[in-house]
């Protein structure tokens, strides 16, 4: 199955997961506000490409630039190529 990165919008914690992670408890409050980044990984694999976000800093790993929304520091994400 093909992996997902997934980001809550709160706390900015980042998962891999094929599918929708469970709105489990946030350390921000509540539960965990999760948006999908796209296809690929949280740590580094062959053939894909290293991306970061000016704004909130999280580096993933993908083959595409990864989704805009749902950027902890507000607003939506900048993602350069590292
Ligand atoms: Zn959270
Ligand atoms: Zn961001």
């Amino acid at each position: 199955m093909q992996m997902k990165v997934w980001m809550c919008k709160k706390c900015g914690a980042l998962i891999e997961k094929p599918t929708q992670p469970n709105a489990t408890r946030c350390p921000s409050g509540g539960t965990h506000f999760w948006y999908t980044l796209g296809d690929g990984y949280i740590t580094p694999h062959s053939g894909y490409t290293a991306w970061q976000c000016g704004k909130c800093g999280a580096v993933v790993y993908m083959k595409r630039m990864p989704n805009g929304g749902g950027c902890p520091a507000g607003g939506n994400h900048h993602w350069r190529r590292l």
